[in-house]
């Protein structure tokens, strides 16, 4: 790994982002006065914000303040983010758009990095490379719009590119590992990897980089779609169903649990058959609208959601000895791994 860059505090207690920040990012409004800290390595100036909170950044809504955060342009930047990641000896988290995650009412006792990598390269015959950090749904709005088939699904799928692929996110018998051809990525040590799909083990809601034994970051990803005529209107169909079952003007992270497969129904419909359709834990409770969706109501705590997902694994237990496992990431103070 190359040397890690040299931290200095800058103007504590001042929000200076306006004359570091080289481009728009969605990290919140101006007028925050948040402490900022600057990394330089490697001839790039990564600026970091104190004390954030998580919970804008989620969309169920909850969180903590991150210890530092910073949002990353172009990969030599989460370069850069990592190898401060290891300088302090504290975890670093990818985050997306929090579509899929719980973060705890404590914070994070390290650096989020939020997913801004949005380049996006036509390489001609339906093959697309896309910057981990563009919205899926965008993606496979724009693609589906100009006559691509095998990203349909994405529409619905309020993600990144990165989230999506690190999920193998799916929906309506798609998911995102049909249409890939290969992910590059970054390991801890700061070296960037290219995966073909052909090498790797996708499954439900499952992939490699789920699995690898230190963290990674998706950077990119290579998409290869098929013409249709019909593509289009298959958004729209699907668009339609998730406005007529899914819970969508509510704060929820989506299906909080895996179907448990094997035969067994489907768990929005093992919820419902068990009456837990409407089941409250402080600020969390079950959707009436579709049961494997949380919602999280204003003031609602970390706390009251793992509450509401352990009552509903436990009585799901009882009833059919399913042993449910969450699909969302619930992602402790520490962190995952100790790097
Ligand atoms: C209304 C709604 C509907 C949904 N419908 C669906 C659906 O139909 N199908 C489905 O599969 N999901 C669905 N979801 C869940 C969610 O949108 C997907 O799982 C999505 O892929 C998560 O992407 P994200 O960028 O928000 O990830 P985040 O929530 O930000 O992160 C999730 C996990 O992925 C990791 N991660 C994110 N980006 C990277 C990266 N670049 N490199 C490495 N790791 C990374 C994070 O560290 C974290 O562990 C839905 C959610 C909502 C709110």
């Amino acid at each position: 790994m190359a040397a890690p860059g040299a931290w200095r505090t800058m103007r504590e207690g001042k929000d200076v982002r306006a004359g570091n920040r080289r481009r728009t990012g969605r990290s919140g409004g101006r007028t925050t006065r948040l402490a900022v800290v600057q990394a330089e390595a490697r001839g790039r100036s990564v600026v970091f914000q104190q004390g954030v909170m998580l919970s804008k950044h989620s969309t169920w809504g909850i969180g903590g303040p991150a210890m530092l955060f910073v949002e990353i342009f172009e990969p030599e930047d989460m370069v850069v983010a990592l190898e401060e990641s290891v300088q302090r000896d504290v975890p670093l988290f990818v985050l997306g758009r929090g579509s899929n995650c719980l973060f705890d009412d404590r914070g994070f006792e390290g650096i989020v990095a939020l997913n801004n990598m949005s380049q996006y390269q036509d390489l001609g015959e339906g093959r697309f490379r896309v910057g981990s950090g563009r919205r899926f749904d965008h993606l496979g709005v724009k693609t589906s719009k100009e006559g691509w088939t095998g990203l349909e699904f994405a529409a619905g799928i309020p993600g990144t590119v990165g989230g999506a692929v690190y999920m193998n996110a799916g929906a309506n018998q798609q998911q995102t590992s049909d249409v890939l051809v290969e992910v590059e990525y970054l390991d801890s040590q700061g070296k960037f990897h290219t995966l073909k799909k052909d090498q790797a083990k996708f499954g439900y809601r499952m992939s490699p980089f789920q699995e690898m034994p230190q963290p990674i970051v998706v950077t990119s990803a290579v998409f290869q779609l098929r013409k249709s005529d019909k593509s289009r209107a298959r958004v729209m169909e699907y668009m339609d169903r998730r406005r007529q079952t899914q819970p969508l003007h509510e704060k929820s992270a989506g299906c909080v649990f895996r179907n448990p497969g094997e035969g067994h129904p489907p768990v929005g419909y093992l919820i419902e058959h068990l009456g837990m359709k409407g089941l409250v834990v402080g600020g969390a409770s079950v959707s009436h609208v579709h049961g494997n969706f949380l919602i999280s109501k204003d003031g609602c705590q970390c706390s009251d959601m793992l509450q509401l997902i352990e009552d509903i694994k436990s009585r799901i237990k009882e009833a059919t000895g399913i042993d449910l496992e969450e699909e969302i990431h619930y992602v402790p103070p520490q962190g995952f791994h100790r790097q």
